[in-house]
């Protein structure tokens, strides 16, 4: 066989970092902006090619991240990558517009109770709401992402229809999105749901370009993102170290680990373009930044043929 090819001919797979959101979203103690950015400039550095860097959200409700514009504005290397951000309505759309972002994620959840509690909205207005934010990003330069959250699952109602996934899916598309995020956003998914929403996904709407958005919660997350790529998916979203989940909030947890799935994806033969040493390094940094273990495996065992010296091992003595 020969490698090189192999290697040159690799099937690309989108790794998209969410951590300084996703997980920085829910640090108790404000992160400082130099650091954010730092923190996103050394994840590009180390081959990240898109990142939901940060959220457009009231300050008054997510003050950890009331530095948006300040934190884009610092990167130094931006031009490297697709830097996005999640927009809520029309006024955080304009925000992000200014702050020049490549893509607007908004989000809406498949979960009319959990919409109620996260977004203070019931499904249909904040559909409404993200028609506003079409309308704002219309003509413009910029791309325009659909978030469905709870899409496998809610904390609060249990099981969601297939059929609820696909409405949110098809409101998007009648407003011209076709980049759909499938969130878990409590880590609810399992192999069997996340095949039965992509394959009825693939049959009501083909055109749609997928991302799935798993939080390891119980475990499943690499799982997850194994039936998706058996399926054709070819994005991810997931956070550096496994970063996220409110240290107050029992049993809330992290997302996916960008590490670990790197590792998992370049070992399953694909290319994500990332180094996966560099990218250790970013998340034992971030690790020091929020000041506690971080739930990231490969950052602790290092890459598979990590070798270490027979010498300097410790014998056992029985
Ligand atoms: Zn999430």
């Amino acid at each position: 066989m020969d490698f090189a090819r192999a290697e040159a001919n690799r099937p690309k797979v989108t790794v998209t970092e969410v951590g300084t959101r996703d997980g920085f979203q829910a640090e108790p103690v404000f992160i400082p902006t130099a650091i954010k950015a730092e923190v996103i400039d050394a994840l590009i550095g180390a081959g990240v090619r898109h990142v939901e860097a940060t959220s457009f959200v009231s300050p008054r409700a997510v003050p950890q991240l009331a530095d948006a514009h300040e934190v884009l504005a610092l990167l130094q290397r931006r031009a490297e990558a697709h830097v996005a951000a999640l927009v809520p309505n029309a006024r955080g759309a304009e925000r992000a517009l200014g702050a020049g972002v490549e893509e607007m994620v908004c989000f809406v959840s498949a979960s009319e109770t959990h919409n109620g509690k996260n977004l203070n909205a019931t499904i249909a207005q904040s559909l409404a709401n993200v028609g506003e934010v079409a309308q704002v990003a219309a003509g413009r330069p910029v791309a325009l992402r659909g978030a469905v959250a709870c899409a496998f699952g809610c904390p609060f109602e249990g099981d969601v229809a297939v059929g609820a996934v696909l409405r949110i899916a098809e409101a998007y598309a009648a407003l011209g999105i076709d980049r759909l995020t499938l969130g878990d956003t409590t880590g609810m998914a399992t192999p069997p749901i996340v095949t039965r929403v992509l394959q009825a996904l693939g049959e009501r709407l083909p055109r749609m370009r997928v991302a799935l958005h798993f939080h390891n919660t119980r475990g499943a997350g690499l799982a997850n993102v194994l039936v998706g790529l058996d399926l054709g998916v070819r994005e991810f979203e997931s956070s550096i170290g496994g970063l996220g989940g409110c240290p107050f909030a029992p049993g809330a947890t992290g997302n996916v680990c960008t590490e670990d799935l790197v590792y998992l994806l370049e070992e399953s033969g694909f290319d994500t373009g990332v180094d996966l040493d560099a990218l250790i390094r970013v998340a034992q940094r971030v690790e020091a930044i929020v000041g506690r273990a971080l739930p990231g495996q490969v950052m602790k065992a290092g890459p598979r043929l990590r070798r270490y010296d027979p010498a300097a091992a410790r014998r056992a003595t029985g």
